[in-house]
Parts: structure tokens; C-alpha cells; sequence
């Protein structure tokens, strides 16, 4: 198994996406994409990268075979195939990546606001477990950088779910979606100790993308490979 979250740097790319934009939809110039996806290729030991088209849903997609277009509408992805790395893009979302080493079984999730309301990363557990059989004890889970509550002001009208997850600070509302991530995850079984996650703020460090402190910007990567 081999797996890395990247930052925005060693790529190709000119501002606002500098330099190692990995998205295709941010209107960055497609061939400075596809020069640091090869990058990101040659770091990951696999030209298969298997990125879906993420909609901030819990729509969870088990890949059979590497397509090199994105997977429709999905923003989790769960594979036994040894030949492709699945890729999960973020700029403030959670990039979770799921690997059972008993089952030689990896997954991705993409856990934003929405995705973590919906406990996107427990529903890819289930269905690790209903399709391949895992053992939730073999299952470690390594959660790279997102936005923290240091910096995730949110409206009044999204915080229906995150009751116990609101920081109160000048009136502002702000919202610890790494907690509630991470509560959801106990409530169904998993260990602290299989749990690595990254304590770092996107909107904080300037090493890596944030859709809210730069607006229009690129999108970094979680990669995983069996
Ligand atoms: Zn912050």
C-alpha cells in the first residue's frame, strides 16, 4: 500500500493554481493539469489515477477497473484492483483515505460539510465491509489537512446536525467538522489508534489550496494505492 496527500507545490501551474493544481474543473489550462497529474503519478508508482466527479454527496461507487474519466456523481470509492491509485480532490473538505491490509482493500471519501452531515466515511465502511468483507479492527483511516474551527465560519442555516459541534466566538458561528468526523467514526467502532489525522488548517497553512481563503484556486490530492 502506498499513499500521499500532496500541497501546492513541485507543479506546473500559474497563480491563481500554483503549481500542483490537480483539478480539471477549476479553469486551470488543461495541459499544465495533466503535467502535474503525471507528477503525481510518478509519486504515487501508478499511471491509473482514478479521480471521480465529486458532488458533496454519500453516493459511494466500488471501481472494478481504472476509466480515465472521472466517476460520475460519487464522493467516495472503494477498489481490490492493484493496477490504479484512487484520488480524492480538496481545497477545505476532508481528503479520508481507507485502507484494510488483512483485505487488501483501499477507499477514498471526500467529507466536506455535507459529506460529514451524512457520515459519508461510516457509509464507506459499511460497504467495505457488505462487498469485501473487511473487519473494521483492519481498517486504518488517514485524514489529511481541512479547514478547522479555527477558520470555518458558517451560516445559522447549516448548522442543523452539528449541534455539538459549534464554536460560538464574536457572534460568529464556526464549525468543527474534523470532531464530528471523528465522533461518527467511534460511534460505529473504529479505533483512535487506526485514526492519523492531520491537525493542520487549510485556510491557516498557505502550503496548500483553500477555496476559502483564495476563491478561485486549485484543488490538492489524497492518493491511495493497494
Ligand atoms: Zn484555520
Amino acid at each position: 500500500m502506498r499513499y500521499i496527500f500532496t500541497d501546492r507545490f513541485g507543479g506546473v501551474s500559474k497563480p491563481p493554481f500554483d503549481t500542483l493544481n490537480l483539478a480539471l474543473h477549476v479553469e486551470d489550462d488543461f495541459d499544465a493539469v495533466l503535467a502535474n497529474r503525471a507528477i503525481l503519478s510518478q509519486k504515487i508508482g501508478t499511471q491509473n489515477l482514478q479521480f471521480m466527479e465529486q458532488i458533496h454527496s454519500s453516493n459511494v461507487t466500488i471501481i472494478k477497473s481504472y476509466d480515465d474519466k472521472a466517476v460520475p456523481q460519487t464522493d467516495a470509492m472503494i477498489t481490490k484492483q492493484k493496477d490504479l491509485a484512487l484520488c480524492v480532490m480538496v481545497a477545505d473538505c476532508m481528503p479520508v483515505l481507507l485502507h484494510d491490509g488483512a483485505k487488501e482493500v483501499v477507499a477514498v471519501a471526500h467529507a466536506g460539510r455535507v459529506g460529514v452531515k451524512e457520515k459519508i466515511v461510516n457509509k464507506t465502511i459499511k460497504r467495505m465491509r457488505e462487498e469485501f468483507y473487511c473487519d473494521i479492527n483492519d481498517i486504518k483511516i488517514f485524514i489529511g489537512a481541512s479547514i478547522k474551527s479555527c477558520c470555518y465560519e458558517v451560516k445559522r442555516d447549516v448548522v442543523h446536525g452539528f449541534e455539538n459541534y459549534l464554536e460560538i466566538r464574536e457572534d460568529k458561528i464556526y464549525l468543527d467538522t474534523s470532531k464530528k468526523c471523528l465522533d461518527d467514526l467511534m460511534n460505529t467502532g473504529v479505533k483512535m489508534e487506526n485514526i492519523d489525522i492531520s491537525p493542520v488548517c487549510t485556510c491557516c497553512d498557505k502550503s496548500l489550496f483553500s477555496y476559502r481563503r483564495e476563491g478561485q484556486t486549485g484543488r490538492f490530492c489524497g492518493a491511495i494505492t493497494i
